[in-house]
């Protein structure tokens, strides 16, 4: 038995506090102690849980930011490499997602992410000055091809072929069907300052030069004469057939 210390009652070994004037006894502060020592473990434990709680989470976080920042850079890298592809598409989208996900989660974003951004842009802007150059080049073959059947006018209709006007005729089939693997828009700078020799129903026009993509080209250019006269082909042999004659090509040079 112990005593209260305040009015001296008698009380258990293991009371916590005096029934009679709620006197804390020394046995109830040491259990309170040891009650608030044992929950202050515990948050402290609790707190710790959730520090690796979240450590694990940004970690996990910054790996798929690496991830998805690698994967960026690689589908710009591809798209680059395949010209002018959608692939530089998906990795504008990886590369904004990766930024976006390291603002959420307050990570650096990653050069990866970056560079796969600035790659994708950078194509994308290749591609539409590509677009616009091919529209303007073709605008400029469209043109072109009007002059060209407005200068013809009826000239092939003529019986004979005019040095002009084959050079006009050779210069519209360029145009149309383009030389070998260039296509129309690389035909520049053409001189037609060859012989033309013809019967009443062939011609050829001899050293037609052009540029054709990087190089210069000369080649002859073959006519022949249905209702009126046209092309029937640009190319570097001579036109054949019985169309030229050999003496006529030849007393033409
Ligand atoms: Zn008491």
């Amino acid at each position: 038995m112990v005593t209260c210390n305040r009015c001296g009652a008698e009380l258990p070994l293991d009371a916590w506090e005096c029934p009679y004037c709620r006197t804390v006894t020394a046995h109830g502060f040491a259990r309170r102690e040891a009650e608030a020592a044992a929950f202050r473990a515990e948050a402290e434990a609790d707190r710790a849980r959730d520090h690796a709680f979240a450590s694990a989470q940004r970690a996990e976080a910054e790996r798929s930011l690496q991830r998805s920042s690698r994967h960026a850079l690689l589908w710009s890298l591809a798209g680059f490499v395949l010209c002018c592809s959608p692939l530089a598409l998906v990795g504008l989208v990886l590369g904004f997602r990766s930024r976006a996900l390291a603002r959420r989660v307050g990570l650096v974003i990653p050069t990866t992410a970056t560079l796969g951004i600035v790659l994708a842009v950078t194509q994308m802007l290749v591609f539409a000055a590509a677009i616009v150059f091919g529209i303007h080049a073709q605008m400029q073959v469209d043109a072109r091809l009007e002059a060209l059947e407005r200068e013809l006018g009826t000239e092939p209709d003529q019986p004979m072929l005019s040095q002009p006007t084959a050079c006009k005729l050779a210069e519209r089939f360029l145009l149309q069907n383009g030389y070998g693997e260039h296509s129309e828009t690389s035909i520049e700078r053409l001189r037609c300052d060859g012989a033309l020799t013809q019967t009443a129903s062939s011609a050829a026009l001899e050293a037609l030069e052009f540029e054709a993509g990087d190089g210069k080209v000369r080649a002859n250019a073959c006519f022949s004469r249905g209702a009126r006269w046209s092309v029937t082909a640009v190319q570097e042999r001579n036109c054949s057939g019985p169309a030229v004659p050999p003496a006529a090509a030849s007393s033409a040079r």
